[in-house]
């Protein structure tokens, strides 16, 4: 029953453009009188349905014409009618952005509609505006409304795409789409590079119905049960044909029958690699980081506190070097929430390696957890290694000049660091780091480096996001509910966290 229905996605009978891109097919329509009048008729009929069906849930809406509609007013007409209803959540369009911002903004404000109910999906078509233009307009409306805007990734152009990414605003969202032709084609190179800009294009490929672990592609998705199309989320045409989703293109009712009961159906689509579709699959990691604007490809923002990172591997890259799209992350969340450090190297060393960023850090967990200080509060602790740990160390190991210590600055033991192998040779409770061995207080680690800052703060632990790559991280990812893996993760470094983002990807899930 339509009735059930969670999410409707629309489409008119519009199908013209007023962009002329070359690989487009409604480009190559000339808008006539007679389709913007139907698609008028259709819009307005679609909205007075809508108004009458007497649905379970509230529902969100979402425009996806063949075509650029929002330069036609009925659209936003169109937008304001739904959003002012109490059973919409949110009303969305694609749209290319040509439209006129203040206008259409404008008419938001005097409607007195709720602008948290309007959301954007804007298309970037680098034939048809520079990277400045597009962005301008995205940077400005999104002053205002949710926007997420994206392109399609051609291959080879992970760099231009990048030039987009440098003017927009670091907390919208910047998706890819696959290039329709050449999924199945992209260099291991295209794909890593554009994975980094977008963390969830490998769903783009055609994999997820075959549930394929191939290199460089997305790990499989289990399908079938799993689907939300047909049963909360529809697409209506606008001759009212219902429709699974935009892939899935056999009719399973008609939204203008008195009839409202579906048809059932099983999808029997050997792909599912469009956005619109794939989507409806419920997969985890996209519930997570999209929330209850995963249909319209927004991420959900959280209010986070403070933001505690780790430097090798995290903060810096496989150079060890930080990047400047990872600084440019970092000046925008430091507007927003206090960041400290935590990690496993020593205070003097951070603050090498940091040199750059340093200045936006309130504090950190240093030395794995055996030196915590909050700069601003004033506030220093260490762990020191108990006396009895240090008296007995092998006469060997005292010996062998592998040894070295990590001290407070009134000489006290913080750590005894030995390579690994020497190590697992004289004790247990070891920590181990790449080559080398930790052997710190028992009461020293990351988690409850991390509490203690907490508890300077008053933070609750809802209120933090930890961040990390390695296994070091696990016990933190464990401990907080939002937890960051960043993307060069192991795989099962990645499972644990709740999140798999790189930094500059931090700014889309913030409040
Ligand atoms: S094509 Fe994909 S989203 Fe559409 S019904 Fe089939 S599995 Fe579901």
């Amino acid at each position: 029953m339509i009735e059930n229905a969670k999410h409707i996605y629309y489409r008119g009978v519009l199908s013209s453009c007023n962009y002329t891109c070359y690989y487009c097919p409604f480009a190559k329509k000339k808008t006539s009188a007679m389709e913007i009048e139907r698609d008028k008729k259709a819009l307005i009929r679609f909205c007075n349905t809508i108004e009458n069906i007497l649905f379970k849930e509230r529902i969100s809406i979402f425009f996806t014409p063949y075509g650029e509609a929002m330069i036609h007013p009925y659209y936003t007409k169109a937008i304001i009618q739904l959003a002012k209803l109490e059973k919409v959540r949110f009303i969305s369009i694609q749209t290319n952005l040509s439209f006129d911002a203040d206008e259409f903004l404008e008419n938001i404000e005097r409607s007195g509609v709720n602008k948290e109910k309007i959301k954007l999906w804007g298309s970037y078509h680098p034939t048809m505006v520079s990277p400045e233009q597009f962005t301008k307009k995205a940077n400005e409306l999104s002053s205002q409304v949710d926007i997420c805007v994206g392109m399609v990734a051609l291959s080879g152009k992970a760099q231009e795409i990048r030039e987009l990414k440098k003017y927009l605003s670091p907390d919208i969202y910047l998706w890819l789409n696959g290039e329709a032709k050449r999924k199945t084609r992209y260099s291991l190179e295209d794909l890593s590079q554009f994975k980094e800009i977008d963390p969830f294009f490998p769903f783009e490929l055609n994999t997820l119905r075959r549930g394929c672990t191939e290199e460089g592609k997305q790990e499989g998705i289990i399908f079938g049960e799993l689907c939300r199309s047909g049963k909360q989320s529809f697409f209506v045409e606008a001759n009212g044909d219902i429709l699974p989703c935009h892939m899935n293109k056999r009719p399973i009712g008609n939204f203008y029958d008195s009839e409202k009961n579906l048809k059932s159906f099983e999808c029997h689509r050997k792909l599912c690699d469009c956005y619109l579709a794939y989507s409806n699959l419920k997969d985890i990691s996209m519930s997570r980081f999209f929330g209850n604007t995963l249909p319209v490809r927004i991420p959900q923002k959280r209010k986070y506190e403070a933001i505690f990172l780790d430097v090798d591997g995290t903060l810096t890259d496989s150079n060890g070097k930080i990047s400047s799209s990872t600084e440019k992350a970092l000046e925008y969340l430091h507007d927003k929430v206090k960041l400290y450090f935590v990690t496993a190297l020593p205070i003097d060393n951070a603050r090498k390696k940091c040199k750059s960023i340093w200045p936006l850090f309130q504090g950190g967990i240093f030395s794995n957890g055996t030196h915590m200080v909050d700069f601003q509060l004033g506030k220093e602790e260490f762990k020191i290694l108990p006396k009895e740990t240090l008296e007995k160390i092998p006469e060997e190991i005292l010996k062998c000049n592998k040894l070295s210590f990590d001290q407070s600055p009134l000489g006290e033991t913080l750590r005894l660091i030995l390579p690994k192998k020497w190590a697992t040779e004289w004790s247990t409770h070891w920590v181990f780091d790449g080559s080398k061995a930790y052997r710190q207080s028992i009461e020293a680690s990351k988690t409850n480096g991390v509490d203690m800052i907490r508890q300077w703060n008053f933070f609750e632990k809802e209120q933090l996001l930890v961040v990390g790559n390695s296994h070091n991280d696990i016990p933190l990812f464990r401990d907080y509910p939002y937890s960051v893996a960043v993307l060069n993760a192991s795989a099962g470094v990645r499972k644990e966290a709740y999140y798999q983002l790189n930094i500059k990807h931090l700014p889309y899930i913030m409040d």
